[in-house]
């Protein structure tokens, strides 16, 4: 089998218009996407270029080797736009489910902090009301004090002083 000599004599004998010289070179050199380019799929396999080519190539064989091949690269193509489409939706669904969760643990503890501080707030008055009547009890204590030492009553100072001893001192 001699090679290709560029004669062009399979050209116009094509009848569906198509060059199979530059046919057979694109898919020598497996270039499918070229190949599909050039009209491939449309090679009726009449074999009629391969009957006038000097060089005997066995040019309609190859054409339709070609078209198979460029039927399993289509197919592989749009089974890898599938995965790809598939992925890009799986990629899409889990930062959609991730959002969301960042987004309720955010509100979560959104909702934490205003039930803590409400809770504080709740507690506020009680202690404060709490240390107004320990301070209360203090001044009253001591003033009894001052007046049980001014009038010499011993049993009573000791005694007021252990009371407010037992109140301790304070917050
Ligand atoms: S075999 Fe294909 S490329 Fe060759 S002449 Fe026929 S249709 Fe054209
Ligand atoms: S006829 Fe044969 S040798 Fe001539 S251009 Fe076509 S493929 Fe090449």
């Amino acid at each position: 089998m001699m090679p290709c000599i560029h004669c062009g004599a399979c050209v116009p004998v094509c009848p569906k218009g198509l060059w199979p010289n530059q046919l057979y070179e694109a898919l020598a050199q497996g270039d499918l996407a070229r190949a599909d380019a050039l009209g491939l799929a449309r090679c009726g396999a009449c074999r009629a270029c391969q009957e006038h080519c000097p060089s005997a190539l066995p040019l309609t064989a190859r054409f339709r080797e070609g078209q198979k091949q460029a039927l399993r690269w289509t197919v592989a193509k749009t089974q890898a736009a599938a995965d790809a489409q598939q992925a890009a939706q799986r990629y899409e669904a889990r930062e959609a489910r991730l959002q969301a969760a960042e987004a309720e643990a955010l509100e979560a503890k959104r909702q934490r902090r205003a039930e803590a501080k409400r809770r504080a707030e709740a507690r506020r008055p009680a202690a404060e009301g709490a240390d107004a009547r320990q301070q209360a009890q203090r001044a009253a204590l001591q003033r009894a004090m001052e007046k049980a030492q001014a009038e010499g009553r011993e049993d009573d100072l000791a005694r007021l002083t252990a009371a407010l001893a037992a109140l301790g001192d304070g917050p």
